[in-house]
């Protein structure tokens, strides 16, 4: 931070340099209230003044800066002698953030810093920077994925703790909206966590085949619609599916199924067309979702695994890889494969294909 000192006692100007350079500060400094004036054009993000200036004093210098457009907004504490509360009243009414008194601790100065710095700072922009440091702590592996989310918990949850005597109702309701979001982005993120652990259980140990039969039309038209209606697409989304039987459990081609179709409408734009078919040819029953979005690359297309999530900076696809981990696994798991084509030649749509053995008839 740039701190502007104005203080005409030279011993207790140069303390404060000091203290305020050690800390990471950098200090312009005056000897009286004119100078002081001139430096503030450099916008300081704070102003430390003493009140008794010779010649003009410090209420006269907060009056100065106050009426300049460039100056008035910047955070301003008064460095004084006396305590007295005429003086802090008058102070105040000029427009003073805060009082320090001599003779003052190192304590007292950071802490009145650390509070001007804290109150600049809408809150909103607080908890971003706090996610930004726990990103970066985090690193760029899969856990990202499985933080991010919480970190919005946690980082609304800490400022309403440290705010919570003088929180406005405004900005506690907009913290919880906040908190909100995140806590549902992580239950919908754990709950796709256990339905992969569980398909992983199965792969490790799966049920007898023929024992396990899955309705293909009626679970692939549930998982699209579910996913049509959590994106506000139904408009968008047309099913046409064969009846038949694919090896699996109903929910897990459902849940499957409507992480393909929620990232096809992801990628596209609101009013394109998302299509859904289901086709028995050949003993096989092949679903594809397609959809006429900006696709992936190949590279991207070879990369699905858990966890990789692609268009990293989309954060609302926040846990996009663990959904096409939870389609391979399905589709692993039915003997099947799952895997991601372009929708046409040169097209920039995405194609998504489940390939699963047809079971015969009952
Ligand atoms: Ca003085």
């Amino acid at each position: 931070m740039k701190i502007l000192i104005i203080e005409d006692e030279p011993s207790i100007r140069d303390t404060l340099r000091d203290l305020l350079e050690l800390n990471d500060h950098t200090v312009l400094a005056a000897g009286d209230g004119p100078e002081g004036i001139a430096l503030a054009a450099d916008r300081p993000d704070l102003i430390l003044c003493d009140i008794g200036l010779p010649g003009m004093d410090g209420y006269e210098v907060i009056s100065a800066l106050r009426r300049l457009p460039a100056c008035q907004d910047i955070p301003f504490v008064f460095l004084t002698a006396r305590a007295e509360r005429d003086d802090q009243r008058r102070g105040m009414a000029l427009g003073a953030d805060d009082y320090i008194t001599k003779p003052f601790t190192e304590r007292d100065i950071l802490d009145s810093i650390a509070a001007r710095v804290r109150r600049q700072q809408p809150l909103r922009d607080r908890v971003e920077q706090l996610l930004t440091q726990r990103r970066t702590e985090v690193g760029a592996n899969w856990s990202h994925e499985l933080m991010t989310p919480l970190n919005g918990v946690l980082g609304g949850l800490e400022l309403i703790e440290a705010e919570a005597d003088t929180i406005e109702p405004g900005e506690l309701k907009s913290l919880l909206g906040l908190i909100r979001a995140g806590a549902e982005r992580q239950h919908t993120l754990s709950k796709k966590l256990v339905l992969y652990f569980e398909l992983e259980g199965l792969k490790a140990a799966p049920p007898s085949a023929g024992t396990v039969r899955c309705a293909a039309a009626v679970s692939v038209a549930a998982g699209a619609a579910q996913a049509a209606q959590a994106e506000r697409r139904t408009a968008d989304l047309t099913v046409r599916c064969d009846p038949g039987h694919v090896p699996g459990y109903d929910a897990h081609l459902t849940a499957a199924v409507a992480e393909v179709v929620g990232n096809a409408f992801h990628f596209s734009p609101p009013g394109q067309p998302v299509t859904v078919t289901g086709t028995c040819q050949g003993g096989r029953y092949r679903i594809e979702i397609v959809d006429h979005g900006p696709g992936m690359t190949a590279e991207q297309r070879a990369n699905v695994t858990a966890f990789k999530q692609f268009h990293r900076n989309h954060s609302e696809q926040q846990g996009l890889g663990l959904g096409l981990a939870i389609a391979r696994a399905t589709a692993d798991l039915a003997g099947g494969r799952f895997f991601l084509t372009p929708a046409a030649p040169e097209s920039a749509g995405l194609r998504a294909t489940f390939d699963l053995p047809l079971l015969a008839p009952a």
